[in-house]
C-alpha cells in the first residue's frame, strides 16, 4: 500500500491526518489549526510554490510520484523550444513568452458558452451541512475568482422553511441563499449550478429553479459521485428533523417512526440518524431505457426554458462511463462532470470510499479513449470536467492533459473547502460577534496562525489583491473565507500558468497528451500516456543518427 507522505519539509508543511492521494488527509477537519500545502496555500497563496527559506536552503524532489497508478503517478512534460496557443496580441518573442502571459482563462458549453478565469470548478455542496455552514465564503469566492460551483443535491428537500405542494415548490429559502449569494459577486465569470436527483425531481427543483431565476442558473442532472454508489446522505441529530426528512420521502436510517428507534434515541443510544437519496433508474433494466428516460429528462428541461444543461456522473464501471459520454454529447449537454473514487465532501459510508468504484486516473484515462471513439466517427463531444482527488496545480494541469481536447475543468471538491473553514475561524478570531454567524472554529489563533500574523491584512497573501477589484469599502463585506479562497485560488493559477509555460502551451486550449508521460509502466499500461522514456524518443534518435 502507498503511503503518502505526512510532511513535505520543502515546503514547511505538514497535515493533520494521514494523507491520501489528492495530498489532503483522509478526515480534513473545519477546525484544522494546518498544516497542509492546500490549508497554508489559502493565507500565503503564490509562495507555496516554493521550497521554504529562500537563500538558506537547497531543494531537492522526493519522487515519490513514480509508485502506483494514480495522478501522482503521472509526470508533467516539458519542451526546450518552441510556444504554442499563443493568445490574441502575444508575440513568440522571449519578452513575451513569460508564465504570467500564460492565459489560464477558458470556457465550457454547447451552444451558450460559459466562461471561467481558473480552469477549476467546486465539488457539488448540497444538503450536507458543512456546504451550508460555509456557503457564503464558497459562493463569493467562486464568484469573485470566476469559477463555476455547484449547489449539490437535495438542498430544498431538507429545508424545513421550504414550501413544496404537490411536487411544486412553493418557497426554497436555503437555495435561493445559495444562488443569489453566488450572484451578488457575479461578472460574467464563473457560473452556479444546480443538482436535481430523484427527490428534487419529484419536487419540483427544475421548475422551481427556471421560473425563478430563468437561465441564470445551469440545471445539473446527477447519476452519482465518486465517494459512494447510493446518492447523497446526511446525518441529523434530532429525531423530530428525522421524521420529518421521512415525510419528506426521504429514506431515514434507522426509521424514526418505529418506536424502538425512538427509544433507543431518548436513551442516548442512539444519537444520530441518516437521511439517504433513492437510487436513479431502478426500473430500468436495459441501457436502451436508460437513453430513452435520459433523453427525455432532457427535453423536457429544455422546453422549461433551460439553455444549459450538465451531467454528473460517478465512479461506476465502464458501461456507465460510455453511457454519460454518449448521451451527453448526443443531447448536447453542456458539461459532463466525471468523478472518480473517493473523496466525498458528505457522509459516504468509510469503507464504500476505500473499496468502491473506480479511482480516477483510471476512470478519466478511460473518459478520454470512450471520447476518441465518439470523435473518430465524426461526432462532437461533450466538454468534460475531471474530478476526484484534485487538489494541487500539478493535478489540475494532469487532468486537463489526460482528457485533452475534451476536459475544460477540474473539479475539486474537498480542497477548495478548506480555504472557507480557515477564512472562517481567522474571522472568528477578529470579530467574536461574528464567529456563530460565520461558523468559526476558534477562540484564539493557533500558532501556525499566530507565527504570520494578526489582521487579515497581514495574513492573507492575496487581501489587496482582492481589496483592488471590489474596493475598499465592498471589502468589509467579504467573508475573510473567500479571501482565502481567493489567496488559494491565485496560487493555483500562477502554478498552473508555470507548469503551461514549461510545456510550451500559452493557453488552455493548447494543451494536449503530449504534455504528460507516465511514471511507471503499469501507468502507461492502463492510461495510454507513453512512458518517460518512451516519449519521443523516434525524434531523439532520429536527431541522433542524422
Ligand atoms: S486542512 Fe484538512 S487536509 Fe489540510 S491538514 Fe487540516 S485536516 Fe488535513
Amino acid at each position: 500500500m502507498i503511503q503518502w507522505p505526512k510532511t513535505n519539509d520543502a515546503l514547511g508543511t505538514v497535515n493533520r491526518g494521514n494523507p491520501c492521494e489528492s495530498g489532503l488527509c483522509t478526515l480534513c477537519r473545519v477546525d484544522c489549526a494546518g498544516k497542509c500545502e492546500t490549508w497554508l496555500s489559502s493565507l500565503k497563496g503564490r509562495k507555496l510554490l516554493y521550497p521554504r527559506d529562500y537563500s538558506f536552503t537547497t531543494a531537492g524532489s522526493s519522487n515519490t510520484t513514480h509508485l502506483g497508478v494514480s495522478y501522482n503517478s503521472l509526470r508533467i512534460n516539458g519542451y526546450n523550444y518552441g510556444a504554442t496557443g499563443l493568445p490574441k496580441g502575444l508575440s513568440n518573442s522571449e519578452d513575451e513568452c513569460i508564465f504570467p502571459n500564460v492565459s489560464v482563462e477558458g470556457e465550457f458549453g454547447k451552444i451558450v458558452k460559459t466562461k471561467f478565469r481558473v480552469p477549476v470548478m467546486t465539488g457539488a455542496l448540497g444538503s450536507t451541512f458543512v456546504a451550508a455552514k460555509y456557503w457564503e465564503s464558497f459562493a463569493v469566492g467562486a464568484a469573485l475568482v470566476g469559477v463555476p460551483i455547484v449547489v449539490g443535491e437535495n438542498v430544498v428537500g431538507i429545508d424545513k422553511q421550504a414550501e413544496i405542494r404537490d411536487g411544486k415548490i412553493i418557497k426554497a429559502p436555503e437555495l435561493d441563499r445559495r444562488i443569489e449569494t453566488f450572484m451578488r459577486y457575479y461578472d460574467g465569470y464563473g457560473a452556479i449550478l444546480v443538482q436535481m436527483n430523484v427527490e428534487d425531481t419529484r419536487n419540483g427543483v427544475a421548475e422551481y429553479v427556471i421560473g425563478k431565476y430563468g437561465d441564470k442558473v445551469i440545471i445539473e442532472l446527477k447519476w452519482g459521485q465518486g465517494a459512494k454508489c447510493i446518492g447523497g446522505e446526511i446525518q441529523v441529530n434530532s429525531l423530530e428533523y428525522a421524521q420529518f426528512l421521512k415525510k419528506r420521502g426521504y429514506v431515514v436510517d434507522p426509521d424514526p417512526t418505529i418506536p424502538e428507534v425512538q427509544e433507543a434515541f431518548k436513551s442516548g443510544s442512539i444519537k444520530s440518524i441518516a437521511r439517504h437519496s433513492r437510487l436513479g433508474y431502478t426500473s430500468l433494466s436495459s441501457e436502451a431505457r436508460v437513453r430513452e428516460s435520459f433523453m427525455k429528462a432532457v427535453k423536457y428541461l429544455r422546453k422549461i426554458g433551460y439553455k444549459r444543461i450538465s451531467l454528473k456522473t460517478g465512479s461506476y464501471g465502464m458501461e456507465a462511463l460510455a453511457m454519460a459520454i454518449k448521451y451527453a454529447s448526443e443531447a448536447k449537454l453542456d458539461l459532463l462532470t466525471i468523478d472518480g473514487s473517493g473523496g466525498g465532501t458528505g457522509m459516504s459510508p468509510w469503507n464504500m470510499m476505500e473499496a468502491w468504484g473506480v479511482p480516477s486516473v483510471l476512470l478519466h484515462a478511460k473518459a478520454y479513449e470512450y471520447a476518441q471513439i465518439l470523435a473518430k466517427k465524426g461526432k462532437s463531444v461533450v466538454d468534460m470536467a475531471f474530478a476526484g482527488g484534485l487538489a494541487r496545480e500539478d493535478h489540475i494541469f494532469k487532468a486537463l492533459a489526460l482528457g485533452a481536447p475534451y476536459t475544460k475543468l477540474a473539479c475539486m471538491g474537498r480542497a477548495l473547502m478548506i480555504p472557507a473553514y480557515l477564512g472562517s475561524n481567522i474571522q472568528g478570531v477578529l470579530d467574536p460577534a461574528v464567529k456563530a454567524r460565520v461558523s468559526g472554529s476558534w477562540d484564539k489563533f493557533p500558532a501556525s496562525v499566530a507565527d504570520l500574523g494578526t489582521t487579515a491584512e497581514e495574513l492573507f497573501a492575496g487581501y489587496y489583491d482582492l481589496q483592488k477589484k471590489v474596493g475598499k469599502d465592498e471589502m468589509k463585506n467579504i467573508p475573510l473565507g473567500a479571501v482565502a479562497f481567493w489567496t488559494l485560488a491565485d496560487k493555483l493559477a500562477a502554478g498552473i500558468q508555470q507548469l503551461m509555460a514549461g510545456a510550451r502551451r500559452f493557453t488552455l486550449k493548447a494543451i494536449s497528451r503530449e504534455d504528460i508521460f507516465s511514471a511507471n509502466r503499469e501507468t502507461e499500461k492502463e492510461t495510454g500516456v507513453p512512458f518517460i522514456t518512451d516519449f519521443a524518443d523516434d525524434k531523439a534518435r532520429k536527431i541522433l543518427k542524422s
